[in-house]
């Protein structure tokens, strides 16, 4: 049988079949590869009485790291203008990191109900940019139901920074306490997330992963000839400059940096890249 793992304790599985739940504990071999199943993988299970074994884990599409889970297909990168204030940098990170793990990003602004003076400007940069933007008052129950269309036949993450709404969101979503929104926890005077395990809720004909996501926002992993394909909008001009293997940085005759001369290309997306280019050059072990 086939299925997807939803939720992982102790060493034990919970594998979704159709439309039965199956404990399952993994196969050795397993260990021996140093391949453990994470929730999301797809699996082959054999029934054994009541409990199952994980026979087989097929290849991962994705794989993200926080938390851990297997083949996500898209993130909603949940962002406010105001409280917290939008950090563009931040945002421009996220996206960075959704294209490097080839999810979908879905760019939500929550709290459209406070004042927000910048949104003409930063729609018209990520609209450009090639990237979906949603508009969401998430405390009024406004844009969710947009949200939700998004969700059918995918894996989703919610990520962003602390304080945007994304617990509002999923609690709303899922109907449960599946985590402390801020207000109550400030309440509580204890830290903001108790820790738990992540799990896969079902929704709208699709998945969710009950716990944000990328909390670390390191870049320097990704190396430096990579980084531009995380840029959508260069795709177009990239065959256009001299060199083979441009980097759109020092090169002359760069078909990139024209279209950015001539606004066709955000600027300050490009001043984004060569940012976080020079922060990865700059990081020891990449210099090559
Ligand atoms: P998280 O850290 O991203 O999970 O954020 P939370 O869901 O904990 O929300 C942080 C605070 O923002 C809480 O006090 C929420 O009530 C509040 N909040 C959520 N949605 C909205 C909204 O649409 N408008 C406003 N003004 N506040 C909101
Ligand atoms: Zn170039």
């Amino acid at each position: 049988m086939e299925g997807i793992i939803v939720k992982g304790i102790g060493g034990l599985y919970y594998v979704k079949c159709e439309d039965k739940l199956y404990t399952c504990k993994a196969r050795g071999k397993f260990r021996h590869n140093k391949l453990s199943p994470m929730i999301g993988d797809y699996v082959k299970i054999s029934i054994d009485g009541e409990d199952g074994v994980i026979e087989e884990i097929y290849d991962r599409k994705s794989e993200l790291i926080r938390p851990v889970v297997a083949n996500v297909t898209q993130a909603f990168i949940v962002f406010a203008f105001r409280h917290p204030d939008l950090n563009r940098d931040l945002l421009s990170k996220f996206l960075l990191l959704c294209e490097y793990n080839n999810l979908k990003s879905i760019i939500c602004f929550n709290k459209m109900d406070l004042e927000n003076e910048e949104i003409d400007k930063v729609r018209e940069e990520l609209e450009s940019a090639g990237y979906e933007v949603l508009y969401l008052e998430a405390k009024n129950n406004v844009g969710l139901e947009k949200l939700k269309d998004k969700i059918k036949g995918n894996i989703s993450v919610f990520c962003g920074p602390s304080g945007v709404g994304k617990s509002t969101i999923l609690n709303k979503f899922l109907g449960r306490e599946f985590m402390e929104t801020g207000e109550i926890s400030n309440k509580l005077k204890r830290g903001k997330h108790t820790t738990r395990h992540s799990e896969l809720v079902e929704f709208e004909d699709g998945l969710l992963v009950d716990t944000p996501g990328f909390s670390s926002l390191e870049l320097d992993f990704i190396p430096k000839d990579e980084l531009q394909y995380c840029f959508r909008e260069f795709d177009k001009y990239r065959d256009g400059c001299k060199f083979n293997n441009c980097m759109h940085y020092k090169e002359p005759n760069c078909a990139v940096k024209e279209a950015v001369q001539d606004g066709k290309i955000h600027s300050s997306r490009y001043e984004f890249y060569i940012k976080t280019l020079e922060e990865i050059m700059s990081c020891r072990g990449n210099k090559k």
